[in-house]
């Protein structure tokens, strides 16, 4: 059935990123806005951001946490998101934000909705939405995407309807937590139009360890340094704090270069990957040895006796500390005193000088430990996706399609994923407000 009305303008998918472009359209100057949505409510995922609390932005907001792996193969990349978020930054998202009636507050540098819930967020865009006289129609699944003959108008057809706008902005989101209503569609849809699908892979997650490590270390968190090396030798690394759990590791640093580990794995059909930890990250070798050297001298004098493992005790989770020690081959359950047996003189310096091989060996071990990852948490679970519509199509500072005059794109169905800390909804917001703008300017231009 064809709905009669001609639309300015139709969102599709009534997210982050659809929301707050069909705002940025409508304070603009566009009258006829309608967004389409697939489930029955709008802002599903908005609600699970930051555990409920909606991290909404950063204060110390850094380009270089965007795209890892795209900066390796595509530098221009770097230059896009310099134009997106030079024409719409953090600050004028929070006076945005604040224009709408939100207030927010500051932790560590995460940017939250005062009421730290993320509820408060999505109730701020859809009374704004309401007020606007913005129309959302619920449980309307876009099928297709198509240009009307002889027009540069579309027509957007769901399963009950087809509609008639002079602009589409395609805002349905990436792959990631489909239970959300993200489930790639928009992939299709931006293909049949001719655009690039950047392979979509997940990021921003965990991954699984094998079983015997997973049985010991569950529970587990620490302070570390997570790196990988590439295949193309490139290191990527995060610090921070990561987690062992009852499938294998996460945490902020683990999950920050899971988008680069996967997409490596990815592209090179490995099952397998291997990271390394370094459980004292501020900390140098030198400075590590004779921290050792010390303990180990004050430890022969006082408790000769006691088990290599001990005396490791004061620096990490026990459980580690026997991994972390068998990892380089030594038996955490060698005494003490028969690891020393070569010397009588066991002073600090004694040990500095005599046990430098085994001293380099246990430093290894903690700065440098090779932890092997068998496979990742997928869609179902991830943050956010990596991939999508490749930026060599979209124009930066309107976000609209260089194939299709009138189609714009925001949110995480583009080629950008962000690090943990904002920075995928600094991104849905960034790229909608110029979406909505831009369509609108376009509007007026063309009546
Ligand atoms: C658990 C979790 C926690 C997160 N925490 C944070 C955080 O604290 N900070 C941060 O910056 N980022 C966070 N993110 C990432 C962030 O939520 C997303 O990057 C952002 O919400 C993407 O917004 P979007 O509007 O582009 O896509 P989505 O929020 O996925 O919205 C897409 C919408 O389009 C609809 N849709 C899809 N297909 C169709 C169709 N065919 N027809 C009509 N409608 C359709 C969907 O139903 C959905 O409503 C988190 C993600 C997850 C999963």
């Amino acid at each position: 059935m064809i709905d009669d009305e001609m639309y300015d303008l139709i969102v599709i998918g009534a997210g982050a990123s659809g929301l707050f472009s069909a705002i940025s359209a409508k304070n603009n100057g566009a009258e006829k806005v309608l967004i389409l949505e697939k489930t029955d409510k709008a802002g599903q995922k908005l609600l699970l951001t930051g555990d409920g609390r909606c991290n909404l932005s950063n204060q110390e907001f850094d380009l270089s946490s965007y795209n890892f792996y795209a900066q390796i193969y595509h530098k221009e990349n770097t230059a896009f998101l310099d134009t997106a978020f030079h024409s719409f930054d953090p600050d004028k998202t929070l006076a945005f934000f604040n224009d709408m009636g939100l207030m927010v507050s500051y932790r560590n540098g995460y940017i939250y909705p005062t009421s730290y819930q993320s509820r408060t967020v999505l109730q701020v865009l859809l009374r704004e939405a309401e007020s606007l006289g913005i129309v959302i129609e619920y449980n309307s699944n876009v099928r297709n995407i198509e240009h009307i003959e002889d027009s540069t108008d579309y027509l957007v057809i769901t399963q009950r309807f087809k509609y008639k706008s002079h602009c589409v902005i395609l805002a349905s989101g990436g792959s990631s937590f489909p239970k959300t209503g993200s489930s790639g569609d928009g992939y299709y849809y931006a293909k049949k139009l001719g655009h690039t699908i950047i392979k979509p892979l997940p990021a921003l997650t965990g991954f699984i360890l094998e079983d015997a490590i997973v049985e010991r270390l569950s529970g587990i968190r620490m302070m570390a340094k997570v790196s990988y090396r590439n295949h193309s030798q490139k290191v990527f690394f995060n610090t921070g704090e990561i987690q062992f759990n009852k499938y294998g590791i996460s945490g902020i640093p683990v999950m920050n270069i899971s988008g680069n580990i996967i997409r490596d794995m990815d592209e090179n059909k490995e099952q397998t990957a291997v990271c390394q930890l370094n459980f004292f990250p501020y900390w140098d070798e030198d400075i590590l040895s004779r921290q050792i050297a010390l303990n180990m001298a004050d430890f022969i004098e006082k408790r000769p006796f006691c088990l290599l493992e001990e005396l490791f005790y004061g620096y990490c989770n026990e459980k580690l500390v026997e991994l972390i020690l068998q990892s380089k081959d030594f038996d955490p359950k060698m005494r003490l005193c028969d690891f020393l047996n070569r010397r009588e003189d066991k002073t600090k310096e004694s040990i500095l000088q005599h046990y430098s091989n085994e001293l380099e060996r246990l430093c290894d071990a903690f700065l440098r430990f090779d932890l092997k990852l068998i496979g990742y948490q997928d869609f179902k679970t991830c943050q956010v996706t990596s991939g999508g519509i490749c930026l060599d199509e979209i124009e930066p500072e309107t976000m609209e399609s260089k194939l299709n005059d009138g189609l714009y794109f925001a949110g995480e169905i583009v080629d950008v994923d962000g690090a943990c800390g904002g920075y995928n909804l600094q991104w849905a917001w960034t790229s909608s407000y110029l979406a909505g703008r831009a369509a609108a300017i376009k509007l007026r231009h063309s009546n």
